[in-house]
């Protein structure tokens, strides 16, 4: 492997394989190298994926690509059309949400081949460590280049961030099952609220058929009071009152584990001559853990931005100003919501006077960064009763 090359990216997942795809169509020379073994796997992922429109709808700014668009009809294991919330009381409110669930592995398989059809040259099997400006490579491919461009798409714990000066990201941790032989409506992604089934987050059904299901919890550490993870998404599964009714007997089928970023972007997302994108970045939405999305509309402006300053047309410290231009404010609110719902997070009581406040149409709102009046206002803090906790 020759030493200097024009561009790395660390991490081929939707936001790495998509930068990695946008340079080497433009003829530029890209190595994406990934340490998983097989790219795609393991997942950690519920797969939930808006349909475009949504996403439109989302990100009202972002200028989608066909691959979040036209995702080939195998790589979609179900659809569903409703987004459903449970409050810790149990009350329920749904509004229609037109939604895709991926196969991730075969997702990420497929961003990844389109960039090696483009003439990225794909590596996987090898980590990357960063050396006074030279990419290490260790495992199945060796050596040590010097990229005239890195990017950090190495998910949230990121080797490119940590060498970029930043801080370590909050993070939520989620432990999700694949489950089979569950009774469960197959037309709704439900989210479950409280205090003790889901301490700092939420729990999730997300259908994969009529029967099965990813069933997860995304929980913050320091709302855990110490409880295992395992024990929390437990305790969910058999004794919430409404989810356990639609998880009995279920068999579970995979065990998937990741962190997902929490607090939006902290540092700087291009130092020198690195730039971040997706997980790496805290590009997620903190008021659902999205991250598909985010992901794959940050690998394209990282791999234009590249393109850019490799042909003197542009300079890679435009990259954070373009990514505020496409989704940074619908990002920063979603991050300013969570803060405002953590107060509710403490107690079930106050969750379930938030929950009363909103109606379905204004929680659809919140799902996509709009702060409604009944949030901003903090009228909700005064108005829960004492004897829901
Ligand atoms: C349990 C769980 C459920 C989720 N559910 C959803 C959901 O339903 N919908 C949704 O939109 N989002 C969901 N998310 C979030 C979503 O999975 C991420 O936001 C998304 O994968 C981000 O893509 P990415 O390309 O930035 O990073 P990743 O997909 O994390 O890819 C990063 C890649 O970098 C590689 N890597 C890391 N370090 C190195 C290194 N040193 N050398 C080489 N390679 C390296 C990793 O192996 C990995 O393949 C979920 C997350 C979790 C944990």
């Amino acid at each position: 492997m020759k030493e200097d090359i024009m561009v790395a990216v660390v991490g081929a997942g939707p936001a790495g394989s998509t930068a990695a795809q946008a340079i080497a169509a433009s003829g530029m020379e890209v190595l994406l190298v990934d340490k998983k073994s097989e790219i795609g796997s393991p997942v950690q992922c519920g797969g939930f994926l808006p349909e475009a429109f949504e996403l439109e709808k989302l990100m009202p700014h972002a200028r989608l690509p066909g691959t979040l668009r036209e995702i080939p009809q195998r790589h979609i294991l179900h659809r569903t059309q409703l987004q459903r919330i449970y409050s810790p009381s149990g009350d329920n409110k749904q509004f229609a949400v037109a939604g895709r669930v991926l196969d991730r592995r075969a997702y990420d398989r497929h961003l990844a081949a389109l960039a090696a059809s483009a003439g990225a040259r794909v590596l996987p099997a090898t980590r990357a460590r960063l050396e006074e400006g030279t990419v290490q490579l260790s495992g199945h491919f060796n050596g040590k280049i010097r990229p005239q461009i890195i990017i950090g798409a190495d998910g949230p714990h990121s080797i490119v961030s940590k060498a970029m000066g930043n801080p370590i990201q909050e993070t939520g941790i989620c432990l999700e099952y694949e489950m089979a032989g569950v009774n469960i409506d197959a037309k709704a992604a439900e989210m479950y609220f409280s205090a003790r089934y889901a301490p700092g987050g939420y729990a999730w059904i997300i259908p994969l058929s009529q029967d099965t299901a990813n069933v997860g919890v995304g929980v913050r550490s320091s709302y855990m009071a110490g409880q295992k993870l395992s024990i929390i998404l437990g305790r969910f599964i058999r004794e919430h009152p409404i989810a356990a009714e639609k998880l009995a007997g279920g068999e579970v089928l995979a065990v998937m584990r990741g962190l997902v970023p929490s607090g939006g972007t902290c540092g700087a997302i291009q130092k020198d001559n690195m730039l971040l994108a997706g997980d790496a970045a805290g590009h997620v939405m903190a008021t659902s853990g999205g991250g598909i999305p985010l992901a794959v509309v940050a690998g394209r402006i990282a791999g234009e931005v590249t393109v850019g300053q490799l042909r003197g047309e542009m300079v890679l410290a435009d990259y954070a100003s373009r990514i505020r231009e496409e989704f940074g404010a619908q990002l920063s609110r979603s991050v300013r919501i969570r803060k405002m719902v953590d107060m509710a997070m403490k107690s079930d009581r106050l969750m379930n006077a938030l929950f009363a406040a909103l109606s379905p149409e204004q929680m659809k709102s919140v799902m996509r960064a709009q702060i409604p009046v009944p949030l901003a206002s903090r009228a909700w803090l005064f108005s829960g009763s004492d004897s829901q906790d």
